[in-house]
């Protein structure tokens, strides 16, 4: 059991808190706040707790010089300190006098805010590339150090992995809950169901062949199932396929098939867009032109029957092109349903929480992760670095 804000003590200390602020920002404007909202609680505890808090996140990609424009997190202070409705310092630097200087003129109970992390990506990739010098620095800066990004758990980088190596440290509410949520899928209630979409299979092949070990059934939508279509002998059209990871997906159907629940009809067009027109085919007749961007209602009415018993769900990927309307019909069923069930409902982060979040049900489910690959990691049972490095409880 790792260490956690509750178990460290805060007062007057200068405590550094890695938050996952990587918020969708159009044109200096924040988009959508969650991450902020839900990185609040830990952050308000460690104000009510009179210490002097300090933040780090990273937002997007430093790739380039005018990333520096587009990639501040200024309009992230100015949104904290609305929701904390208290000033944020915020510190347009990763380093320097600058800094040290206001953190040393902190008060017990005020907040800064460090300018985005991955500034520093932007000569060596210091903070993507854990370099040791920066996570010194840093953590130079503080007196204990908590990590609260869940969403950058599975990475080794300076702001985690770096600070937490040469601070005392411990985990933030937010990654607490989801530590609490994801380890009920290590022994689920039985019938347990996993729901897995979104568009590639690369990127879920280690977590289907974990979940072919523990799930009862694994049902399988969105653009990743034509190519599990296509290994069980049909003509998928244009639809989407990873020629790759056929053999693979051949092997699963071959030992786990009975698990394996694939579509019987799709949603199709021969064009990605709203202008198109679609029909709905089964999945033996897909055309030559045509590709699949959502499931029917024959699947929704087989899913669901697997997932009308089921006790605990699982649920990574849409079911289809959600970001077009008349796509969202299988993803928007299949979350109607699950949050009506009496069961333990996991989103898997990423787009599936998305959608939860767009179609209003995000709050109906039991926990909507906010890490999509750290969720995918962590299933996969992989050690996540973040999370190894953080102090166990005596
Ligand atoms: P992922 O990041 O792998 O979870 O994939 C999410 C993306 O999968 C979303 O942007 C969806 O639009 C896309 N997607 C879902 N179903 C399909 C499909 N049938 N064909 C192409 N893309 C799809």
């Amino acid at each position: 059991m790792k260490k956690t804000i509750l178990d460290v003590s805060l007062k007057d200390k200068k405590v550094l808190i890695r938050c996952d602020f990587n918020v969708p920002i159009k044109d200096g404007v924040i988009v959508d706040d969650t991450r902020i909202v839900e990185s609040l609680e830990t952050i308000k505890y460690a104000i009510k707790n009179n210490a002097k808090v300090i933040l780090l996140s990273h937002l997007g990609r430093v790739k380039e010089e005018k990333d520096l424009l587009t990639k501040s997190l200024l309009p992230v202070s100015k949104r904290l300190s609305e929701l904390l409705d208290q000033e944020v310092i915020f510190i347009n630097e990763t380093r320097g006098e600058k800094l040290e200087k206001a953190i040393n003129n902190m008060n017990s109970g005020d907040v800064l805010l460090i300018e985005n992390t991955r500034f520093e990506d932007l000569s060596f990739k210091l903070e993507s590339g854990n370099s040791e010098e920066l996570g010194k620095y840093w953590a130079s800066l503080g007196d204990i150090f908590i990590n609260d990004a869940f969403g950058t758990i599975h990475r080794a980088h300076a702001s985690n992995v770096g600070v937490a190596t040469y601070l005392p440290n411990a985990i933030g509410f937010l990654v607490l809950k989801e530590l609490e949520n994801l380890e009920q899928l290590n022994s689920p209630l039985k019938p347990f169901v996993a729901i897995l979409g979104g568009s590639k299979v690369n990127d879920k092949i280690g977590v289907i062949k974990e979940l072919v070990k523990k799930a009862d059934y694994i049902l399988l939508g969105g653009g990743m199932s034509y190519t599990f279509l296509k290994a069980s002998g049909k003509e998928i059209g244009k639809s989407l396929l990873d020629t790759e990871n056929i053999e693979f997906c051949k092997d699963i159907l071959k030992d786990y098939g009975q698990k394996i629940i694939l579509p019987v009809d799709a949603n199709v067009s021969v064009d990605m867009n709203e202008a198109s027109s679609n029909h709905i085919t089964p999945v033996d007749a897909i055309s030559e032109n045509e590709m699949g961007l959502d499931i029917g209602k024959e699947t929704i009415n087989l899913f669901k029957d697997y997932l009308k018993n089921a006790k605990t769900i699982l649920w990574n990927g849409p079911m289809g092109v959600y970001e077009i309307e008349k796509y969202q019909t299988g993803t928007k069923e299949l979350l109607n349903i699950i949050s009506n069930l009496d069961a333990v409902t996991i989103l898997g982060g990423g787009d599936i929480v998305a959608a939860s979040q767009e179609f209003g049900y995000k709050d109906k489910v039991t926990h909507a992760s906010t890490g999509g690959g750290a969720t995918l990691e962590y299933l996969e049972g992989k050690t996540l670095p973040g999370l190894e490095v953080i102090e166990n409880k005596e």
